[in-house]
């Protein structure tokens, strides 16, 4: 049996990835040790084979391993990978941080988009498996069949991104501003709550002041949005709407020569842990719907085509009706009114699961099977 040590198991991805490979019996394939930046010692989860925390800072102990699976994050990945491998250490790395994402010598893994990519980098000896960014990934496993069809001439992506994609202190952040609306609500008198213009008014005063926490957000974000998400870089960019393009093109194995443009708005909004896109799609050759339809449904198993019309839309291309759920449903498809080439789409998906801990899972599976 392969030796996998797992760092950042119980972290908002690691948990989500932890439950998953219970649910799906992946342990009992597999010789696990969980590691620890700050327990080590402890007693492990009842589950995993090795019964005690290793320190995950060990290089001696981390070397034991055939693969290495982390959910820790990028400023322990830029500690560790290094020392790990000038140590000599020649096994599998998979992880969910980006730090590694646009080495020369990694793959983004996204497998039912590219496992092509993925087993002609291991038949070429490449070690290092990084999780794309959940956005792009999301976006790929709902764009795949137009992707593999080579149908897009280029496409934007206007993003709708959900507080988990900060982690567990931002997802509580946002529940805390709700609520500090909810109560300065249920708290005015009558004549006050009857007069909406007055409501808005002290509502408005509220998400402005000192009393709606935003120490991890900055600014508001219940009751109101962020169109700006990572650092600037480049020409005006944020880094997450530069992973748009990078990282898309990364993980279909296309270089600057044959590069499809991808570029958009990354927003955050007040949803929980799922995020959407509304896609404006620049088609090579003028499809009809119907043939667009085919070519996105029949990519992989989990993307569905939801009809254009008000009660598919509300029922299942929603936040709501998608978290904690693998599928990916894609709706509002249609031409524009831009011409015959133009096609507008939006779609929604739990950017925990295919976002983050869904591709690494079947990573892991991948190299042990
Ligand atoms: P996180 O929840 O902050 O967990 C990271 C680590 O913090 C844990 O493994 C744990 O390590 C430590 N920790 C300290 N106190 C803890 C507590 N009370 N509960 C749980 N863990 C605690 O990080 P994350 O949001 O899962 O992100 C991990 C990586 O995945 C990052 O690189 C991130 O960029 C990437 N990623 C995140 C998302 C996302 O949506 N959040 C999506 C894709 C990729 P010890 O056991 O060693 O103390």
């Amino acid at each position: 049996m392969k030796k996998v040590g797992f760092v950042g198991w119980r972290g908002m991805v690691g948990s989500v990835l932890m439950g998953r490979m219970q649910e799906l019996n992946d342990f009992s394939s597999i010789d696990s040790t969980f590691f620890s930046t700050s327990q080590s010692g402890q007693a492990a989860p009842e589950y995993v084979t090795n019964k005690t925390l290793q320190d995950a800072n060990s290089i001696a102990e981390l070397s034991k391993m055939d693969i290495i699976l982390t959910c820790q994050g990028g400023d322990y990945t830029s500690a560790i990978h290094p020392k790990l491998r000038e140590s000599g250490w020649n096994g599998y790395w998979i992880d969910a941080a980006s730090t590694l994402r646009m080495k020369e010598n990694s793959v983004i893994i996204l497998d039912p988009v590219n496992r092509k990519v993925i087993d002609q980098a291991i038949d070429s000896g490449v070690k290092d498996f990084i999780g794309g960014n959940c956005t792009v990934s999301l976006m790929m496993m709902a764009l795949g069949g137009l992707f593999e069809n080579d149908a897009i001439e280029w496409l934007t992506s206007m993003t709708y991104q959900a507080a988990s994609g900060g982690g567990a202190r931002h997802m509580k952040e946002l529940l805390t501003q709700m609520n500090t609306l909810g109560q300065t609500f249920t708290g005015m008198d009558q004549d006050q709550a009857s007069d909406i213009l007055e409501v808005d008014r002290i509502i408005t005063e509220t998400m402005n002041s000192k009393s709606m926490d935003t120490t991890c957000f900055s600014a508001p974000l219940g009751g109101s949005l962020i169109p700006w998400i990572d650092s600037p870089v480049d020409l005006g960019q944020t880094k997450e709407e530069w992973k748009g393009v990078s990282e898309t093109n990364k993980i279909l194995g296309r270089n600057q020569d044959n590069l499809i443009p991808v570029d958009g708005t990354c927003v955050r909004v007040g949803t929980m842990r799922c995020h959407s896109q509304a896609f404006t799609i620049k088609l090579k050759k003028d499809l009809s719907i119907e043939e667009i339809e085919k070519m996105i449904s029949s990519h992989n198993d989990w993307v569905k085509v939801i009809p254009n019309n008000p009660e598919a839309t509300r029922t299942a291309l929603t936040p709501a009706a998608v978290s904690g759920n693998l599928e990916i449903p894609i709706g509002r498809l249609r031409k524009m009114n831009l011409g015959d080439r133009y096609l507008n789409a939006f779609t929604c998906g739990d950017q925990l699961l295919w976002g983050a801990a869904e591709p690494v899972r079947r990573m892991l599976n991948i190299l042990v099977n």
